[in-house]
């Protein structure tokens, strides 16, 4: 299907029914953003297949970061709406959980095409409400669609096992079967791939879903329901709720959900997990990271410093796997100017412009805040190699705006080093041995990600054997696996049995159930020979 009108946004958010088809503003991009100001768009709720508005008076208003120009705005689901889109997962489980696989596999695989199809479509919208650049906002799509491409595999991913003859005529075997309803609760920084990590796996095993996207950035998903319901998923399958901590709290206390995927913040993931758990949902709570990026002085100089620099500040740093920390050992330490002058060559510039490399922060408080640690290194006795405060980025004055920033001489004990500064800063702490690196490493709370530069493969393996983290890059920036792996941040990065996606993310969103049964041979019905061609149950 071709999504001729997907650029107009005005009708999106709107959640017309006409959507995609026969749209009337036939808006261009580039015109959408004035219209939002005056129009105010809303967000609807997705319950048991309409795009319904909701009857809510609490609203949250829905900022262009580049701009902070109001582009939408987000309702708080009341009680009854949630209560509505849960009891529709609920109904909906008992035929969707009963449809054969091979007809769930069906849907992914027309869905993920319309994704494919449809990667800029949902770039510009990532892009209007959340920030980043046209391009990273393409690959937020891209690594999110690689996890719908692995879903379409259920075929053999939900495959159980079987022993036969344990004793004479007894076989066991398994099955894996889906749990009910399932429910996902998404971070603003990716607003496709989180989701896409999400309600796919957990529907294409049988399962329903209810999903509650960040309420700052909810129109990707938006777009994603309504190219799922495109693909034939039944109404009731996945339904979507708004909010914040209400909507939170109803989830993790609804009877009716069996599990809960989180990707957030510490505070958030850590509530969820335990009130989620406190209920008896299984819960898997990806959370905050301070990644480190160990430079030796073996290492390839030009690439290591490009790519510390892309992993550092892309994204305006607001990446759980950003390399927001370098440990330089040794004489690497020498290599601090030209990073810095490298790092100033970036173009700060809202995202849907030519050539941007940094977009926006989130929010005027992330950009603050960010702006309040950068000074707490300064006053704590880092040294300030490059200042991104007061960027100035013209024609977007009022945007949430903060350039490539470094500081040196940071210790562990420093505030800037210690807390997720999710903003592009990085701090650069030295060491003079590799031990000494991942001793560091080592004691600080998180484990979501690492990487190491080396050309000395004996460096590289001590590395990945002793360092205590989930994820690990050699010679690779960001080393987010591909779904038929999972994503296995570790330590304070992470609560839960079983992680996202790949083998462990089917384990979490399915169950065993085992079957021991004996036959006796002697018991076998012996009839006459058929002889004709067997029709396989018609
Ligand atoms: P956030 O925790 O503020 O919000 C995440 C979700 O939780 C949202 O849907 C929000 O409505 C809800 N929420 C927020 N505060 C809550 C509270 N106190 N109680 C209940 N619910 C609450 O996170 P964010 O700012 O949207 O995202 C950034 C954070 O996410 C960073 O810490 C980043 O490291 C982390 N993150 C982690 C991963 C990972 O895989 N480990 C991936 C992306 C982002």
């Amino acid at each position: 299907m071709e999504y001729r009108h997907f650029n107009c946004i005005l009708c999106l958010l709107r959640g017309t029914k006409a959507l995609f088809r026969s749209c009337p503003h036939n808006y261009r991009f580039s015109q959408v953003v004035a219209l939002h100001v005056a129009a105010a768009p809303t967000t609807k709720l997705f319950i048991d297949g309409k795009f319904v508005e909701s009857n809510s008076s609490e609203w949250l208003d829905i900022h262009n970061p580049a701009t902070n120009e109001v582009v939408g705005r987000v309702p708080k689901a009341t009680q009854d709406e949630m209560l509505a889109a849960v009891d529709s997962c609920s109904r909906a489980y008992k035929s969707w959980s009963n449809t054969s696989i091979l007809s769930r596999q069906q849907i992914f695989l027309r869905y993920q095409q319309l994704i494919k199809d449809n990667i800029k479509e949902l770039a510009k919208m990532i892009t209007l409400e959340q920030g980043k650049t046209l391009a990273d906002a393409e690959g937020d799509v891209f690594r999110g669609l690689q996890v719908v491409e692995h879903a379409c595999s259920i075929t053999s991913l939900m495959l159980g096992e079987t022993l036969p003859s344990i004793t004479r005529d007894m076989d066991t075997y398994t099955y894996r079967l889906p749990i009910g309803v399932c429910a996902g609760i998404a971070p603003f920084n990716f607003p496709a791939m989180i989701p896409l990590w999400m309600f796919p796996i957990g529907m294409v095993c049988g399962n329903t879903y209810l999903m509650k996207p960040s309420e700052r950035v909810p129109g990707c998903t938006m777009l994603l329901a309504k190219m799922l319901q495109d693909a034939g998923a039944p109404d009731g399958t996945l339904n979507i709720i708004h909010g914040q901590h209400a909507a939170v709290n109803f989830i993790c206390d609804h009877p009716a959900i069996k599990a809960i995927s989180f990707v957030g913040s510490n505070p958030a993931g850590e509530h969820i997990y335990e009130r989620g758990s406190k209920n008896g949902k299984r819960v898997q709570s990806n959370m905050g990271a301070k990644n480190h990026g160990v430079v030796m002085p073996d290492a390839s100089k030009e690439n290591t410093i490009n790519q510390l620099v892309g992993a550092a500040f892309g994204a305006a740093g607001q990446r759980c796997m950003a390399l927001s920390t370098a440990i330089f050992v040794g004489e690497s330490r020498e290599w601090l100017p030209e990073l810095v002058e490298r790092s100033k060559s970036l173009r700060v510039n809202a995202g849907d412009q030519p050539g941007a490399d940094v977009g926006p922060l989130i929010s005027p408080e992330a950009k603050a805040r960010v702006e309040s640690l950068i000074q707490s290194g300064v006053d704590e006795g880092a040294k300030l190699l490059l200042d991104g405060r007061n960027v100035n980025v013209k024609g977007y004055e009022n945007g949430n705006f903060v350039g490539p920033t470094i500081l040196s001489n940071v210790s562990p004990s420093m505030t800037c080093y210690k807390e997720e500064i999710f903003g592009p800063v990085l701090v650069v702490l030295e060491a003079d041995s590799l031990d000494e690196a991942i001793s560091v490493i080592n004691n600080n709370p998180y484990g979501n990600g690492t990487a190491i530069f080396t050309t000395n493969g004996a460096t590289a393996r001590k590395y990945t054997h002793e360092v205590d983290v989930g994820q690990i890059g050699v010679n690779v920036p960001i080393p987010v696996p591909l779904p038929m792996f999972s994503f296995t941040g570790s330590r304070g990065s992470f609560r839960g049995d079983t992680n996202f996606y790949g083998k462990q993310g089917i384990q979490f969103y399915t169950q065993i159930k085992t079957v021991t049964s004996q036959w006796k041979a002697e018991d076998a019905t012996v009839t006459s020979p058929a002889v004709t061609m067997p029709t396989m149950g018609r």
